[in-house]
């Protein structure tokens, strides 16, 4: 069991996924740099996160439920928790729901959060969560995600690296990817062309800093 203390934060997970060193400039040097990809996400957790419940028949709403398992050594905050009930009031179902942006992805980066939600709700409500759902925005309707045993292994693995990565304190080195590098908040601030050349672009990159500066002030 942890301690409150060693808690890690659920977002953290999808951190260490997308790029370990992203995961370390964020956790463990506390950068953070919002771009538009964070922005819209923050202002759509902000609208769903006000924690209240609404009940309806045989079905319990929970919105920005704060959930965490000592059992893990995780903590966060669900979306929107529902509780399916029976007549005599004992759960039937307990389904954590997301509000994502965009439309359903392939990758594993939303899915492994949803996993770890419902890990805490399996040790705060002692009760198996065997799927969870997702709100895609752009698409406008649910998908459900069962949490079968392969995206468990995917996440406990990624709560052990985190760990791993806490202990060492040592923020990995840039590998320069496109993909990712081009759509990360802290790419200003990880720069990494620059370390992936060894340093040795470093005037050329300060260079052309300077005189995007200069053209911006011309302009
Ligand atoms: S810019 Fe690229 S290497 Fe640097 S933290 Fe972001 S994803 Fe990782």
């Amino acid at each position: 069991m942890y301690l409150e203390e060693d808690l890690i934060p659920i977002s953290a997970l999808q951190h260490v996924l997308f790029c370990e060193r992203q995961y370390a400039l964020i956790h463990l040097e506390q950068a953070w740099e919002e771009n538009r990809f964070t922005a819209e996400g923050r202002v759509l957790h902000e609208r769903v996160d006000d924690e209240h419940h609404e009940s309806r028949r045989l079905l319990k709403t929970e919105y920005g439920l704060a959930v965490r398992s000592l059992h893990h050594g995780l903590v966060g905050k669900a979306d929107v928790v529902e509780f399916e009930k029976d007549p005599s009031g004992g759960y039937t179902e307990i389904k954590p729901v997301e509000f994502k942006r965009g439309r359903n992805k392939e990758d594993d980066f939303d899915r492994v959060q949803l996993c770890a939600l419902a890990l805490c709700l399996e040790e705060m409500f002692d009760m198996k969560v065997n799927r969870g759902e997702f709100y895609y925005l752009q698409e406008h309707r649910r998908t459900s995600v069962i949490l079968d045993s392969e995206l468990r292994d995917n996440t406990t693995s990624l709560i052990i690296r985190i760990r791993e990565i806490n202990n060492s304190g040592k923020t990995s080195s840039a590998q320069y990817n496109r993909r990712k590098c081009d759509r990360c908040s802290l790419i200003e601030i990880c720069m990494p062309r620059v370390i992936e050349s060894g340093g040795k672009n470093v005037s050329r990159y300060i260079k052309n800093q300077i005189r995007a500066a200069i053209a911006e002030g011309e302009g």
